[in-house]
């Protein structure tokens, strides 16, 4: 037990993190462009606030969540997501008193106790934006194609964005009701969790993935076929402006976020390459959460991106992760003076912004320079009695093959300057 981490969770080692840099330096530049700021929350919460924030009845909150009594007491769990954290961390700093609209981008862990699987972890990690404050329809377009930005900036081809709107509390009861009407008569013939559903969220049916309920529910009303004129007008205006950019999508009129905080614009993007667990982003429009959590009534949005299934997809497609170098510059060392030497000027290179490196591990010369290869250092220095004698260093470059001598006080010129060009 010691020696293996717990289910679902991951270890990301040297030679992966890369990929894991790389997709978070492209978070940040996205984010700068789009104009949203980073925000950091606590990875643990008060219980209270996913039973509010996500809903007491979803699958995430009912089944998967890692909850604990602290030592005093209280109830907290770590977050299985992050939009409820923001949320309350926009209503306890009161945030709504800056300009509006407030819109923030995070990256992190969270924590379900899920069916591990293939792309199905206890931990793992989104990125995700959030815009609070403004229910412009201009704002859910730009939500959405940044994500897909984020995706074909990073290489993704072939995702398939499907879009839908579920409507406002004006327009869900009348959704309510007629799937009701039309799902009475067959009522006894769905599986018992949709029969569970059918009372408490009659909507969440539409997107079961049993096959006689989905048989059954195949001409059901859809929520756009329920949309109140403002709602209609609404989804009507977010597709204009994502046709505009030449963002493509399905109107998918099954993709339902079940709860009544949930309202308007919701959105999934698929990889088909990656398996069963195909989802590799999703969000939606939540104007009713702000209140739900006690804030004052303020319409959001926003989208969670999962990195672990972004990775599989760059993989599944072959995309190559720029190399980072590991290394500007080597220090063979030969003798216990020079080792002295190259302790310094380790110092002194560092101190200048290069990486620099020597051996720790008493490796002969010949080893050394193996191991300096292995390291893709930019050059090698070589310093032994004889360079000590002279005040030079041998400064071999690693990628012309070329060496030259250089004598020890110009050496953070001459490396500086050709690292630089
Ligand atoms: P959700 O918050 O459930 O809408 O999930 C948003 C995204 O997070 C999904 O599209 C997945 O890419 C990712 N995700 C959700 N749950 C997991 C999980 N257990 N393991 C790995 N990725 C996940």
């Amino acid at each position: 037990m010691l020696t293996v981490g717990p289910k679902g969770t991951n270890d990301i080692l040297p030679g992966e993190i890369e990929k894991w840099h790389y997709i978070e330096k492209t978070v940040r530049e996205i984010c700068r462009e789009y104009g949203y700021s980073e925000i950091r929350t606590p990875v643990f919460e008060h219980t209270e606030l996913f039973l509010r924030g996500v809903g007491d009845t979803t699958d995430v909150v009912e089944k998967e969540m890692y909850t604990f009594e602290d030592k005093g007491k209280r109830s907290i769990s770590l977050r299985p997501e992050q939009t409820a954290a923001v949320v309350r961390a926009y209503v306890e700093h009161k945030l709504y008193a800056q300009p509006q609209p407030f819109k923030v981008f995070y990256i992190g862990p969270m924590f379900r106790y899920a069916n591990v699987q293939a792309g199905r972890y206890r931990q793992f990690h989104q990125f995700g934006v959030e815009v609070l404050g403004s229910k412009d329809p201009a704002v859910d377009a730009e939500v959405i194609t940044m994500a897909m930005d984020f995706y074909g900036r990073l290489g993704l081809r072939g995702l398939e964005l499907h879009i839908n709107s579920v409507g406002c509390p004006k327009c869900r009861p009348v959704h309510r009701q007629r799937l009701h009407d039309f799902l009475n008569p067959n009522l006894h013939k769905l599986c018992g969790l949709c029969q569970s559903r059918f009372s408490r969220n009659p909507m969440r049916i539409l997107d079961c993935k049993v096959g006689k309920c989905q048989e059954l529910s195949k001409d059901a009303p859809t929520t756009t076929d329920c949309l109140c004129e403002e709602c209609a007008a609404d989804f009507e205006k977010v597709k204009k402006y994502l046709d505009d950019v030449g963002v493509q999508y399905v109107v998918n009129n099954r993709l339902v976020r079940g709860l009544d905080y949930y309202t308007n614009t919701a959105f999934e993007i698929m990889a088909s390459d990656i398996g069963a667990q195909s989802s590799i982003g999703g969000g939606g429009r939540y104007d009713g959460l702000i209140e739900e959590v006690g804030g004052p009534p303020t319409p959001g949005i926003g989208f969670a991106l999962g990195t672990e299934r972004i990775i599989a997809a760059m993989e599944r497609q072959g995309l190559e992760i720029p190399a980072e170098r590991r290394s500007d510059v080597f220090i063979a060392t030969l003798g216990e003076q020079a080792r002295e030497e190259a302790f310094k000027l380790l110092y002194v290179f560092r101190r200048a912004g290069l990486s620099a490196e020597m051996d720790f591990m008493g490796r002969g010369l010949k080893a050394q320079m193996k191991y300096a290869h292995k390291f893709n250092s930019r050059y090698t220095l070589i310093l032994g009695e004889e360079e000590l004698a002279k005040g030079t260093a041998v400064v071999r470059d690693m990628i012309a093959g070329t060496q030259q001598d250089v004598s020890l006080g110009d050496l953070l010129a001459h490396l500086t300057i050709d690292i630089n060009q």
